[in-house]
């Protein structure tokens, strides 16, 4: 597995801004921590910045965290899908959604 972040995979490339780069909360992997922060990953600032690019398209995050979710579960093997679904997915529902 090469280590480029899923979103350049599928059409998910961000829009190009003119704004300065900053530094992305992106995870490393297989451990699934952030490059940046040390959080375990998506970290509240990776959460912000997803939320944040697709703030019209809730259903597009929810589907570009099934791709992480997909990998972090190919590096990490089984394990509770509950936790792994709040960590990767819950958060993506748009508040006030049951
Ligand atoms: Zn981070």
């Amino acid at each position: 597995m090469n280590e480029r972040p899923l979103h350049t995979f599928r059409g998910f490339n961000m829009k190009v801004t003119g704004e300065p780069p900053r530094p992305t909360h992106v995870p490393q992997r297989p451990a699934w921590t952030c490059r940046v922060c040390g959080d375990e990953w998506p970290c509240n600032a990776a959460r912000e910045n997803l939320l944040a690019e697709k703030q019209d398209d809730p259903t597009g995050t929810a589907v570009l965290m099934w791709t992480y979710l997909e990998s972090f579960i190919f590096d990490q093997g089984p394990g509770p899908l509950g936790d792994a679904f709040e960590r990767f997915i819950a958060w993506t529902r748009p508040r006030g959604a049951a």
